[in-house]
């Protein structure tokens, strides 16, 4: 049985992480990691599906506990990644995917450098400054502090494996899907068969 692999989706705020992740999510062959943050619930959403809503206090004792694979100050809340949550689901064989900001896609990197980084970029400032208006969730001010963070963003891009625009939305699943695939076929993912085939060889007396 092949083991799962750890995908990371971070991004500017606006490139369409969200929409992305939704695609991905309506084929059943991915799981989502579900985050711990101690900002409160918007309306409709609730504890355990969007994500753990905790106490600042709560999140702090899990910090020192070691239960988050990464975790990052954002907007003034926390949010973090249960570590095993992923690592069970991995190691049951599912592919699962962080949609995390940036400073913690980073951290899980140095944590589990297996882990495969996907920068999602919108086409060009332009675009995405029209997506985050489009969106409607932000005010002025809000969608200005994000381009603004955007801009810092493009300084970390290189950090990454893979960069992937968001311009024709059915191709940018594609391509994430295509680098899902390419992780499974990395040398550490296929020990096992290295080991079957040395076990053959021997047994042949090659
Ligand atoms: P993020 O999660 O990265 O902040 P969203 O998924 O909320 O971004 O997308 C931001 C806005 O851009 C949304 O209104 C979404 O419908 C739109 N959007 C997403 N992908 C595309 C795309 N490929 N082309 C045009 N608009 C898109
Ligand atoms: P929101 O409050 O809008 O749901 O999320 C704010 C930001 O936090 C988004 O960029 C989202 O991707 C990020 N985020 C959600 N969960 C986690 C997590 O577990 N760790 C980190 N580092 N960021 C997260």
């Amino acid at each position: 049985m092949r083991h799962g692999v750890l995908i990371v989706i971070s991004g500017f705020s606006g490139a369409g992480k969200g929409t992305v992740v939704k695609r991905l999510m309506e084929t059943d062959r991915y799981q989502l990691s579900i985050s711990a943050t101690t900002r409160k619930p918007r309306e409709g959403e609730v504890d355990g599906r969007e994500y753990f809503f905790l106490s600042r206090e709560e999140f702090l004792k899990r910090v020192s506990e070691g239960r988050f694979l990464e975790w990052a100050e954002y907007s003034g809340n926390c949010y973090g990644t249960p570590r095993d949550f992923v690592m069970e689901t991995i190691a049951g064989g599912r592919d699962v995917i962080l949609e995390i900001e940036a400073q913690g896609a980073l951290q899980v990197k140095e944590q589990f450098p297996a882990a495969g980084l996907i920068f999602l970029a919108a086409p060009s400032m332009e675009k995405l400054k029209v997506r985050l208006f489009g969106r409607g969730t932000e005010s002025e001010e809000q969608v200005a502090t994000r381009l603004a963070q955007a801009r810092r963003e493009i300084e970390q891009m290189h950090r990454y494996d893979y960069i992937v625009v968001n311009d024709d939305l059915d191709e940018c699943v594609q391509r994430v899907e295509q680098i899902i695939e390419t992780l499974h076929d990395r040398s550490s993912e296929k020990q096992a068969l290295v080991g079957s085939l040395r076990e053959e060889a021997a047994r042949m007396k090659l």
